[in-house]
């Protein structure tokens, strides 16, 4: 059994993706071009935002949002806790400091009460200037944006959505990456929506910052391709994943997002009782980047990774260490509530979830972790 399984989807899509990469080789055009500007437009429209802008990463999106504002030195940044490192790395790359933010353990996703918390206290502080909040759907599954939005407007700052997991997830018919004043996706091939090799895009309905973050993606490029009006970076998404992402993206929007619900709900189903499941606040929808369940313990949790290794069905565990205790952030400034925080949320282990996961393969998982559980 596979993690995530991209053969399968390989197979499943194989005519189309096939055409798509031998048709990009034949037209000798792999930077840029319109396949780019359709995937581009493709992307916003299914978003539900104006502008589109892809990139070499998701890491790289982010780190264009923060340019196009000019984030550095001095400002603060409100970053969860609990998330992948590149949601923090990039603050600390541009000269900010991250200010690390409880999660919601019970959707892993920034706490805001927490976050109202922590933009006070660096207010009362007055060392550092509040600029911007970072939003992770952690999992696929947006954060809670209905009382992000209200607090970041409050209190004057921008809101930047890590889309990264989150593509395809949705709050009341509202898609992801369309909550952020600027939302970053990554098209990793893992994620909900992935190219075959690296891959990201910045989505906003402010098209100022959009054309700044197409020209810091090109170099700082001004009105003609060798005028540079800024020091930028070269960051493109290559015309053959865009090529790639045309055909995924259709197969996201036709059945995938649906498929991947129905193996969600399956686990829902068959975990009734015997392991805590990820909750999905009403009206919210996932893209299940992952689906992560819980155990009373850190001890029970390994013990049942290693009955699922010991029968070949993969396991993960996202993350070993949140961002407070990453050795390369001790010099940040930290604060008790995230140890605190902490240990309701290290228990979980995510189990192998993909659109193509099929019922047999869901049982034979869920059974795997109730036969550990029954014999530990
Ligand atoms: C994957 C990921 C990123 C970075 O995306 P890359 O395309 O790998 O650079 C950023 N944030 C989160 C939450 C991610 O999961």
């Amino acid at each position: 059994m596979e993690f995530r399984d991209l053969r399968k989807q390989y197979q499943a899509l194989k005519p189309e993706i096939d055409e798509a990469l031998l048709s990009c080789a034949a037209s000798g055009g792999f930077i840029m071009g319109p396949t780019v500007a359709e995937i581009e437009s493709q992307l916003a429209e299914y978003v539900g935002v104006s502008h589109c802008v892809t990139c070499a990463n998701g890491t790289d999106a982010l780190a264009l949002a923060l340019d196009v504002w000019q984030i550095g030195e001095g400002d603060a940044v409100f970053v969860p806790d609990f998330t992948f490192i590149a949601s923090a790395e990039v603050v600390v790359a541009k000269g900010a400091t991250p200010v690390f933010v409880e999660v919601d353990p019970r959707t892993f996703n920034i706490d805001p009460d927490a976050l109202e918390r922590r933009i006070a206290k660096v207010k009362a502080e007055g060392r550092l200037r509040p600029r911007v909040v970072v939003a992770v759907d952690l999992f696929g599954q947006p954060a809670d944006y209905d009382r992000i939005i209200p607090i970041v407007e409050s209190n004057g700052l921008l809101l930047l959505e890590d889309g990264a997991q989150g593509f395809g997830g949705a709050i009341r018919g509202r898609r992801a990456c369309s909550f952020g004043h600027i939302a970053t996706t990554s098209f990793f091939p893992a994620k909900p929506l992935g190219c075959y090799g690296d891959g990201g895009a910045i989505f906003t309905d402010n098209a100022d910052w959009a054309a700044r973050a197409r020209s810091l993606s090109l170099h700082g490029r001004g009105n003609s391709k060798y005028e540079h009006v800024a020091i930028g970076c070269n960051s493109r998404l290559d015309t053959i994943q865009a090529a790639v992402l045309k055909v995924k993206l259709k197969a996201f929007k036709d059945h995938e997002l649906n498929d991947v619900n129905r193996v969600a709900n399956l686990y829902n189903e068959l975990f009734d009782g015997v392991v805590e499941t990820p909750y999905v606040p009403e009206g919210f929808l996932s893209s299940w980047a992952q689906y992560t369940i819980k155990f009373h313990t850190v001890e029970i949790r390994d013990r049942v990774k290693a009955d699922l290794a010991a029968k070949s069905i993969p396991s993960m565990i996202y993350y070993p260490l949140p961002m407070h205790l990453q050795p390369v952030f001790a010099q940040q400034p930290h604060d008790e509530g995230l140890s605190r925080g902490w240990g309701r949320i290290k228990v979980g282990l995510s189990i192998p979830i993909n659109p193509y996961l099929t019922d047999a393969e869901a049982s034979l998982v869920v059974n795997a972790i109730k036969e550990s559980l029954t014999n530990n």
